[in-house]
């Protein structure tokens, strides 16, 4: 992409309304605008980060041996009466009548259509297990939408939802997510704990929340500094229960949380099957969640530095960054252009080719983070060189430009996720 051609639409200063980093940062690089409180649009930046983390998503997902599936956004709030959370989900859930007086609601959650959808297919114990996602709108009513996309009215999950025989066959698929789940949040470049947390608004027996640590998380833990002991800060513990290590108190925010969720909807909406006797049972379920818009600014407020975003490779909009210096030099432009044209078939890449003074294309790329540049200079060029620069270390390598292809080839190799 030409810079010069593209939707990219950087801003000096945030908005006063945006208090965290990732925030801030969100609108200056051009990844979201806001077009009321709590709801965003992405922008070709912001864009290609959401599709890179659904992509790890669906990648490890896919390999759990989950299938993908897409629910309705719209649901008729009968099923929501019918499972008992209608009155539970309270002001939150965005209700409605269409003309036909039909009662609806935008869907916060899924665990009520995909019950019922499981329900009306499986019959018997040998249509089972199975396990089936999405990523897909949720819309809630949050009372005070705050930090962009991290407590936003409209937001983007990833939901799945296991179906077992037994209590044994979901131990196994929960296992499975939890492992599924940590491959995930490490290829989006993140340091995360996993806690077991309270199963709240969900029900059911075990579950386990996974947090990210950052200064304007919402949420708060103890965590142990001696082993790997975490859980979620509202129990008023102290001290570690296994090596009675003093707790440290962190700020975290919740990206994924998975839940054995039991029987408690198979029971309400009647969905069961015939066991190998003929016995009918009701279908145990698990359901697994993770904040993929969320995701983008937990990213965000693990890795940046004082003059902007530091993309960790694999959800990065580009690959690299060509940075010509001067425009109006035929051989510095003609470089930045041969070296687009032939990188652009194995990587993607970002050239900058507006007629901006260095120090505006060198702020612009700071701030976008792209994890390597290319920087084409004339003194440099004089003896037959240009720079390669790793925006997370700041990094220089000099090389002959004719190496240069080969070069950025390994450089990129490297991940620095
Ligand atoms: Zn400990």
């Amino acid at each position: 992409m030409l810079w010069s051609e593209s939707f990219i639409h950087t801003l000096k200063e945030a908005p006063e309304a945006a208090e965290s980093i990732s925030h801030k940062l969100m609108l200056r690089a051009s990844l979201i605008r806001m077009l009321v409180s709590g709801v965003y649009s992405y922008l070709p930046l912001g864009f290609k980060v959401l599709k890179n983390i659904e992509n790890i998503i669906r990648e490890e997902m896919d390999k759990t041996g989950a299938q993908e599936v897409l629910l309705p956004g719209l649901q008729p709030q009968e099923l929501w009466v019918k499972s008992g959370r209608d009155e539970q989900m309270g002001e939150t859930m965005i209700r409605f009548t269409d003309r036909r007086g039909r009662k609806l609601c935008l869907g916060p959650t899924h665990e009520e259509v995909i019950t019922d959808l499981v329900k009306n297919q499986v019959r018997s114990y040998r249509q089972l297990p199975v396990t089936l996602y999405q990523i897909q709108t949720k819309y809630r009513d949050e009372l005070r939408p705050r930090f962009g996309v991290m407590r936003a009215c409209e937001f983007i999950m990833k939901d799945a939802y296991s179906f077992d025989v037994d209590e044994n066959s979901l131990d196994k698929n929960y296992r499975k997510m939890f492992a599924a789940y940590e491959t995930i949040f490490k290829r989006c470049g993140l340091s995360f704990l996993s806690t077991q947390a309270d199963c709240g608004v969900m029900g059911g027996s075990e579950s386990c929340e996974f947090m990210v640590e950052a200064l304007s998380g919402e949420d708060r833990v103890v965590v142990c500094p001696g082993c790997n002991f975490a859980k979620t800060a509202e129990d008023g513990l102290t001290n570690c229960p296994n090596c009675k290590n003093k707790l440290e108190t962190k700020t975290v925010i919740e990206v994924g949380h998975i839940f054995k969720l039991g029987t408690k909807y198979s029971k309400t909406l009647e969905a069961v099957f015939a066991g190998k006797s003929g016995e009918i049972r009701p279908i145990v379920m698990g359901c697994y969640g993770i904040g993929v818009s969320r995701l983008i600014a937990a990213i965000i407020e693990q890795n940046y530095d004082k003059n902007g975003i530091i993309w960790p490779r694999e959800v990065s909009p580009y690959d690299l960054l060509i940075i010509p210096l001067n425009m109006e030099h035929s051989r510095i432009k003609e470089l930045a252009f041969k070296l687009y044209e032939d990188l652009s078939g194995e990587f993607n890449v970002l050239l900058d080719d507006r007629d901006e003074r260095p120090g505006a294309k060198f702020k612009d790329a700071d701030l976008i983070g792209i994890p390597v540049k290319i920087i084409i200079g004339e003194k440099n060029l004089d003896e037959g060189k240009l720079e390669i620069v790793k925006r997370r270390d700041n990094i220089i390598v000099a090389v002959g430009k004719d190496s240069a292809a080969a070069q950025i080839r390994k450089t990129l190799e490297v991940r620095d996720g």
